[in-house]
């Protein structure tokens, strides 16, 4: 099953998670993460407390048992990294667990746009491996789904969608849910987002059409591959983004303050990987999750090295000076391949490099609503997003501080 996606009724700052197109759609009002969040309360419905700043890394993470650097093994194909979201689906199904599943597929029309869809067999999890970039209205599948006596789901969403679902989990009339998280960052519409592999495409001597697969990776590269098997890494420094127009990232995702999903039972992300997956089981339910993969995966300890506070310190200067663009580095041209090949040698790595991107995207919601929206301040950021910031002197004012 899936949903035709015809335009989303207009919401001032909205990612279409499909809320405004069920048959409440002024839910949205106490759903939505960009109208009023209430981490606080949500992480204490779905985990039993809320974040402890005392706890190494729950600030900058949200609440978690453990972390871990995984690998499946075999990596499935078509994944984006190993496959261990999509895995995770597929053996719930497998096992009974659950009666569907809510995730994206690939639109058959172009394959870098998500399109929402209900999977009831464990074999059809594989069409939903991989990456796409845009929104889609997956939580719209909610009503449909339980209209077809499909009352134990599992959800795999990025962080606004998965905050309106645990918003709502309490009216959905389900029997039982899982919830298996994507962190997520810099998403911008599918049409956005051609523009920008059409500028890749141009730098390379490639067309756009037969790029495949699009990763920012965890070495300050991007990888890209090619439908006739070719891969290419290029360092963030010589991506064309000083071509690409201020806008091209929409306020939402400008602003969100939930990069690694905070509300579900188990994220799935790469950031604190150093090239493998990275794993935050938050609760009991994600303790089950992870146990279904058995001996397919294999985990470690994860790692970190390096010194944050001086990436995220230039981050913040650049996003400032960009005046509401994109921060770019100042940098002469012949400077960036070889600051291109020492960030992964000196820069933060594994744990170190994802606080500090939790840091520089805290950073942005705050820079950017500062100049562009500041009356939605102290709605929008919770007090866990100051604290993150006060080693680099961001404070609010008394107007800014959360009601
Ligand atoms: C826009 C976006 C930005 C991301 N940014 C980061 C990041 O900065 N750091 C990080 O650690 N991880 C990020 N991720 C997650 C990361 O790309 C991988 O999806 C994740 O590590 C899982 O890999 P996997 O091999 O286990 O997934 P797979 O088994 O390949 O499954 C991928 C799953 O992602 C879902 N999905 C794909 N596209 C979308 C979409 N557009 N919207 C919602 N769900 C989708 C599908 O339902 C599928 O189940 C991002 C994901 C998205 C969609
Ligand atoms: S709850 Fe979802 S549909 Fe409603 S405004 Fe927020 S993002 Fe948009
Ligand atoms: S960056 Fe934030 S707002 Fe944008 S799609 Fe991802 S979670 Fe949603």
């Amino acid at each position: 099953m899936n949903v035709t996606t015809g335009p989303a009724p207009y919401r001032d700052m909205c990612t279409d998670c499909g809320i405004s197109r069920t048959a409440a759609p002024k839910r949205c009002g106490h759903a939505c993460q960009f109208i009023h969040p209430r981490y606080d309360a949500l992480e204490t419905q779905v985990h039993g407390r809320t974040r402890d700043a005392s706890k190494t890394d729950e600030l900058h993470f949200g609440p978690h048992r453990r972390m871990l650097r995984a690998a499946l093994q075999p990596a499935a194909s078509g994944a984006q990294w190993t496959g261990i979201t999509t895995r995770i689906a597929e053996r719930l199904l497998e096992t009974g667990a659950v009666d569907a599943v809510l995730a994206m597929a690939p639109d058959p029309n172009d394959r870098w746009r998500p399109m929402p869809v209900v999977v009831t067999q464990a074999k059809d999890m594989a069409q939903c491996r991989g990456m796409r970039m845009g929104y889609a209205p997956l939580l719209s599948l909610l009503e449909p789904a339980v209209a077809q006596g499909h009352k134990r789901l599992a959800v795999i969403g990025i962080p606004c969608q998965v905050y309106a679902l645990r918003a709502l989990e309490k009216e959905l009339g389900l029997e039982k849910l899982y919830v298996i998280g994507t962190p997520c960052s810099d998403n911008t519409t599918t049409e956005r987002f051609h523009e920008f592999l059409q500028l890749i495409a141009a730098k390379t001597g490639d067309a756009p059409e037969a790029i495949s697969y699009l990763e920012f990776r965890a070495d300050y590269h991007v990888e890209l591959r090619y439908d006739d098997g070719r891969k290419r890494a290029i360092p963030f420094l010589q991506l064309p983004l000083s071509q690409l127009p201020p806008d091209f990232f929409p306020m939402t995702c400008r602003t969100c303050v939930d990069y690694t999903n905070v509300l579900s039972d188990i994220t799935v992300g790469y950031m604190g990987g150093e090239g493998q997956q990275w794993l935050l089981v938050r609760n009991e339910r994600g303790e089950e999750l992870l146990k279904l993969l058995g001996d397919e995966v294999r985990t470690t300890e994860p790692g970190s090295a390096g010194k944050r506070l001086g990436a995220v310190k230039g981050f913040i200067s650049n996003v400032e000076r960009a005046a509401g663009g994109l921060p770019l580095r100042r940098m002469p041209d012949w400077l960036r391949p070889i600051v291109g090949w020492l960030m992964p040698k000196v820069g933060p790595r594994g744990l170190e490099f994802a606080r500090a991107r939790v840091e520089m995207k805290a950073a942005e919601t705050i820079i950017h609503l500062r100049r562009e929206e500041p009356q939605r301040m102290k709605t929008m950021i919770p007090i866990h997003v100051w604290k993150l910031m006060e080693p680099y002197g961001m404070q609010p004012t008394r107007e800014e501080l959360p009601k």
